[in-house]
């Protein structure tokens, strides 16, 4: 088609044909959209600095402690031995963020993706609060170094540094827990030389990815931007121009009928254009540098309703609907199945959850231990149990034996467990002679809370080949 301009296909747009990266400079954006992200963004960024310090009952109450496999989702703790949920969990997340992509494509990635939020909603707002629109960073940037210049710049960059810092620290916070991460802060440095050197190398690198890499993080680093190209299919509904009703684009002229004309609604102001962040045109259709931040939606508004022509040139729309003329949200055979394989995962996960054990143990025979005959002609046999209290309440245990008439023998203490903790024991169990079935005999083991059996458990006792002598 005539309006179609095929180069934009050749090389990023954030590319030159030389090869070089051409330096985005976005007008500032402003609209109904921008407005509702701005709000939708103070919520976020309250949560993402605010919940690792948030606690219940002492714990925090999101923690992702990839170490010492601990985590922590509003203020569900998930143990080792949980780990399948929290594979569960975020399997569900992945099929609903696909789901969600197939039909509403990238959304998530301007609206919610941490990345754009701080790029587009912290750093950019203090870069054009410091050095002015886009216009302005231009000439600040073509002129030679002078004190406006270097006042701003080291305004900006100081003030870059020192919220990359603070992102820092919020990320550890995520992962080590802020009491380990005041730890780091407070005692001296060579006490916590790693924790120290993550903090010093994480500030570098969110400085790095805000002040220099910026919108690369989404055209050539983040593997879910790669994808679109299989999640997306004609009736996803992305941020699109209606070229139906753009084409063929012209110069506005006042007092003109464009239908007459022969102009289409597109008055090539090219307002969607330097507005967009990642440097592209949507009116060639949707790329894979597109993050659906949607600005060029509240750019191109502006200038309809300053054109007095209806707004929705770009809007979010299939390219179906565009072709079709028809708005209605299309729930496609692809939709259908991920949201049935949504569904499965998700059930599952909340059965798998409002089922799970509150108190979990294990219990084996010491390795490398032998049997032991004991003056009386009973054996003993050692052992080891772990106990893992996932409520909120100490736990006072029992375990029993329940084959067999026989005795068990804490070597310290007794199977009280604090709420969310563990604990490890050493014990005997001792049987008399004449209950061994041979070399090896199985036990079943009953672990009780008063008199409530919580779990049974099978074990294997080792005694002599031979009958033992009377
Ligand atoms: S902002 Fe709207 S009218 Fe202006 S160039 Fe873009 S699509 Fe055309
Ligand atoms: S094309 Fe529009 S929605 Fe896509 S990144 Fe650019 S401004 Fe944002």
């Amino acid at each position: 088609m005539s309006y179609e301009n095929e180069e934009y296909r050749d090389r990023l747009s954030t590319v030159d044909k030389e090869g070089k990266r051409i330096w985005v400079y976005p007008k500032k954006p402003s609209g109904r959209l921008h407005t509702y992200r701005s709000v939708l963004a103070v919520f976020l960024l309250a949560f993402l600095f605010g919940a690792p310090f948030l606690h219940i009952d002492g714990e925090p109450f999101m923690l992702f402690n990839l170490l010492e496999r601990k985590f922590i989702l509003f203020g569900m703790v998930f143990w080792p031995q949980d780990s399948y949920l929290f594979f569960l969990a975020m399997l569900s997340v992945m099929v609903f963020v696909v789901l969600f992509t197939t039909v509403y494509g990238r959304m998530f990635c301007g609206w919610i993706c941490p990345q754009t939020i701080f790029m587009e909603m912290v750093f950019r707002k203090i870069e054009y609060a410091i050095e002015g629109d886009a216009p302005q960073q231009r000439k600040l940037d073509k002129q030679p170094m002078n004190f406006e210049k270097f006042w701003k710049k080291g305004l900006k960059h100081g003030l870059f540094f020192l919220i990359s810092i603070l992102i820092a620290n919020t990320f550890l916070a995520w992962i080590i827990g802020t009491e380990e991460l005041s730890q780091i802060i407070t005692d001296p440095i060579d006490q916590h030389a790693s924790g120290f050197t993550a903090m010093v190398l994480f500030s570098f690198a969110f400085y790095f990815v805000f002040a220099k890499f910026r919108e690369q993080v989404c055209i050539v680093v983040c593997p879910y931007g790669r994808l679109q190209g299989v999640l997306l299919d004609p009736d996803s509904v992305v941020v699109a121009y209606d070229y139906k009703r753009g084409e063929p684009r012209a110069g506005f002229k006042r007092n003109e009928n464009r239908a007459e004309a022969n102009k289409g609604d597109c008055v090539e102001c090219k307002a969607c254009v330097q507005v967009c962040p990642t440097n592209i045109d949507i009116r060639n259709g949707t790329q894979l540098e597109c993050i659906n931040c949607t600005a060029c939606i509240d750019a191109c508004d502006t200038v309809m309703e300053k054109h007095n022509l209806p707004k929705g040139l770009i809007r979010f729309a299939s390219k179906n609907q565009i072709e079709q003329g028809d708005d209605k949200l299309a729930f496609t055979t692809r939709t259908k199945a991920y949201v049935a394989v949504f569904t499965v995962i998700f059930a599952s996960l909340i059965y798998l959850m409002t089922n799970r054990a509150d108190v979990e143990a294990t219990l084996f025979r010491t390795q490398n231990q032998l049997f032991q005959e004991l003056p009386d002609g009973s054996v003993s046999n050692i052992y080891n149990i772990k106990i893992i209290n996932k409520t909120r309440d100490t736990k006072q245990l029992d375990l029993r034996l329940l084959s067999h008439e026989g005795e068990i023998r804490l070597v310290t203490g007794d199977l009280t467990v604090e709420p969310k903790g563990a604990t490890e024991r050493v014990l005997f169990v001792v049987l008399p002679k004449e209950a061994l079935d041979g070399s090896y005999t199985k036990l079943e083991f009953g672990l009780y809370e008063g008199e409530q059996l919580l779990d049974t458990y099978e074990g294997a006792f080792q005694g002599p080949e031979k009958p033992l002598d009377p």
